[in-house]
């Protein structure tokens, strides 16, 4: 509690910034959950699929090669359902087949940055998941707060070369 206390001053900096952006004096609880507005005018760059999967793939790969080997392994098994439909929510999950312990990952892809980020955290859970597929079922579960520790840093991804050569990536994170 001591920890979080003295990080307040972090929170309460980062949402005065993002209040900024929205251009509020104070944010509403939908805004905390509202995308981030474009930064500058190369961030409204788009992002087909089949890029955005380029990228995450990239960028797994300077991780670990057997993480790009995954990305392919979802696409060609058809485990990505990122198309948006009609009557399909908006946001992303990440969940598994517990029989087989195939992972599935659900979102409304809409090409933008952001969308390409989210990718990649759902990913990085199906991952995680995947890793585990021989493991004792009852040995795989694991609190919240360690399956988002790796997987929410996108800083991590943002330093990494490849995601360093977009400069509309570089600004937003
Ligand atoms: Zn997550």
């Amino acid at each position: 509690m001591q920890t979080a206390r003295e990080s307040q001053p972090i929170s309460r900096g980062a949402a005065q910034s993002m209040a900024k952006l929205f251009k509020t004096d104070a944010l509403t609880p939908w805004d905390e959950l509202a995308a981030m507005p474009p930064l500058t005018d190369a961030s409204s760059e788009t992002f087909p699929f089949e890029e955005g999967i380029a990228i995450i793939k990239q960028a797994f790969g300077e991780v670990d090669q057997e993480m790009a080997d995954f990305v392919d392994m979802m696409v060609e098994n058809h485990l990505i359902d990122a198309a948006p439909q009609p009557n399909k929510v908006m946001g992303a999950y990440c969940t598994k087949i517990p029989k087989t312990r195939t992972p599935l990952v659900f979102m409304s892809y809409g090409g933008s940055m952001s969308d390409v980020l989210t990718l990649a955290h759902e990913l990085g859970h199906a991952f995680h998941n995947w890793v585990m597929r021989d493991m004792p079922y009852v040995e795989t579960t694991y609190p919240m707060t360690l399956a988002e520790t790796a997987l929410s840093s996108r800083r991590m991804w943002c330093e990494m070369p490849c995601w360093r050569e977009r400069k509309t990536i570089t600004t937003k994170c």
